[in-house]
């Protein structure tokens, strides 16, 4: 049995990594209360494999051994939706909040392996390592994290234009061990508390920048790797009445390669800015990570509805209309963020690689939508709380003999008990309001790429040509009488506005 239990992966974090948070270098993640917390939470899923009501869900047995689904390239459909039902009932765990669960980079890997001959056109031992990545996390289950952004300082530059050459991650040296890197790259969510970190691009690179271009994945504690925190957004995460989301705080980092060197066997291609700009949509990996994608946010919309409702029952907001229509609108979101992964399901094809693939067209809608959509459901949440979600006293208060005295003013409709209440406009505004909140949203916007592009992608992809078909059908009525075969409709003639003249793969 090759999948690893909490207590293992946990073992595996003292390792002597190099993490900085506020001014101070970590020797211990497991000693920082904002790390554990975040630790602790993927321990948590590591345990649940082992769970026997959710191993069946969440693992498959191969021969001896048995193997998180998301390291299962679907053949068919029943694995694509076994493998989706394991992301739920992930999800389902963390609420949707954790948006890099284990899961996530074994999926991206796992797409990348099952395209090794895409890695093979560069070099055939670059395939070969891909294959051989896989088959190490099939074996060791560990934990991946990923970065694959450069930090901005000008976005109008391409990489190799910036000032500094050295701030976007490149390759410095070659040497006969492996290549060596320097720059950074952002943005490592979890990396401080994950065992690996894989390094991919994604597009946007030109000629030029050749050197920027690279893929790998070596332990977090490799010599010369700097792991710097984002400001901890969650004070002290044992306030779970204050801050019942706290565990969910899966922290940031920037990550600095101070001239890593980066072993032959690790490296998954270099050098190449097409394949660089093709990698993530070629191996499937957006595709595959999409459906990881549009099934958390669907599962963080549950909860984002479930408190929409609870707070307008709890106030007896419920019985009138303007608040039944906006909680008709947050369910009916809620509805189509479903329907959108039953979509990416049932249209799956099988791709080049001969894995079978979740369509892209619903994945890109809702990577687009689905932001709007939260940031609406968001609004809600805060329009049916009203002040009270301002006004509750500190978890402390409660506690304290100050509460018996005061808790009548903040108990709820229908019977509900202070308490009750308090926790529940607690639980609204850290989804909502609290930098945690906020995060979230930050989170949902700019997930997997920068939704203006990745619109704009959807259009450049989409067979818009049965759409102008429609169009001309409109424009070219049938006349009663007239015999339909003896209408003309020019559906294909080119450069006359009936065909999308977008070219399809
Ligand atoms: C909370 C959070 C967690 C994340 N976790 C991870 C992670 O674990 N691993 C990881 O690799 N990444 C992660 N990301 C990063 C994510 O992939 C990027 O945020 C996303 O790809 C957008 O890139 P950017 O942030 O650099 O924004 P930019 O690309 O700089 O975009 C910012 C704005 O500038 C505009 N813009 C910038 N450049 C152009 C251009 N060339 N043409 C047109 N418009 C442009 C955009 O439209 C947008 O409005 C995370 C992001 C967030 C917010």
């Amino acid at each position: 049995m090759t999948i690893r239990t909490g207590a293992e992966y946990l073992a595996g974090l003292r390792d002597g990594r190099e993490v900085w948070l506020a001014g101070r270098r970590v020797d211990d993640v497991l000693a920082e209360p904002v790390l554990a917390a975040a630790a602790h939470t993927i321990a948590r899923l590591y345990d649940q494999q082992h769970d026997p009501l959710l191993r069946e869900v969440l693992t498959y047995q191969d021969g001896a051994e048995r193997h998180p689904l998301s390291l299962a390239a679907p053949r068919d459909f029943r694995d694509l939706r076994r493998r989706g039902a394991a992301f739920r009932a992930t999800a389902e765990t963390t609420f949707g909040l954790l948006g890099r669960s284990p899961d996530f980079v074994n999926t991206a890997v796992t797409a990348f392996a099952s395209a090794a001959p895409f890695f093979d056109k560069a070099d055939p031992r670059f395939g070969r390592n891909v294959t051989a990545y896989h088959a190490a996390c099939l074996a060791g289950d560990p934990f991946l994290s990923h970065t694959a952004i450069n930090p901005p300082v000008s976005r109008a530059r391409s990489s190799h234009e910036q000032d500094d050459p050295d701030v976007h991650m490149r390759i410095v040296r070659e040497t006969s061990e492996g290549v060596v890197v320097r720059g950074a790259k952002l943005i490592g969510t979890l990396v401080p508390v994950a065992d690996e970190i894989v390094v991919f691009p994604l597009p946007g690179y030109r000629p030029g920048d050749e050197a920027y271009t690279v893929a790998f994945a070596i332990p977090v504690a490799t010599p010369g790797l700097r792991i710097v925190c984002r400001e901890p957004l969650v004070a002290d995460p044992s306030r779970l009445v204050s801050t019942p989301l706290a565990p969910y705080e899966e922290i940031d980092a920037t990550c600095v390669f101070d001239d890593v060197l980066v072993p032959w066997d690790r490296v998954f291609f270099h050098g190449d800015v097409d394949a660089a700009n093709r990698l993530y949509d070629a191996t499937t990996a957006r595709h595959h990570t999409g459906q990881h994608g549009i099934i958390r946010g669907a599962v963080k919309a549950e909860l984002l509805a479930g408190i929409a409702v609870s707070l307008a029952e709890m106030s007896g907001t419920n019985s009138f209309l303007h608040v039944k229509e906006m909680l008709g609108e947050v369910l009916g979101a809620l509805e189509l963020a479903r329907a959108g992964i039953l979509a990416a399901e049932a249209d799956a094809e099988v791709s080049e690689w001969g894995t079978l693939t979740p369509a892209i067209a619903p994945v890109l809608a809702l990577r687009y939508h689905f932001p709007r959509m939260t940031s609406r459901m968001i609004e809600v949440i805060q329009l049916l709380g009203g002040g009270s979600l301002l006004s509750t006293p500190a978890e402390e208060d409660m506690r304290s003999e100050l509460w018996p005295g005061i808790e009548r003013y903040f108990r709820g409709a229908n019977g509900v008990d202070a308490e009750q209440r308090v926790r529940m406009l607690k639980l609204a505004w850290d989804a909502t309001g609290s930098a945690f909140g906020q995060r979230q949203m930050q989170y949902e916007r700019y997930h997997s790429g920068d939704p203006v592009r990745l619109a704009a992608a959807q259009y450049a992809g989409y067979d818009t040509d049965p759409l102008l078909r429609t169009v001309q059908r409109a424009l070219h009525p049938e006349q009663p009488g007239v015999d339909a075969s003896a209408r003309v409709i020019p559906v294909d003639a080119p450069g006359d506005g009936h065909s999308s003249g977008k070219a399809h793969s």
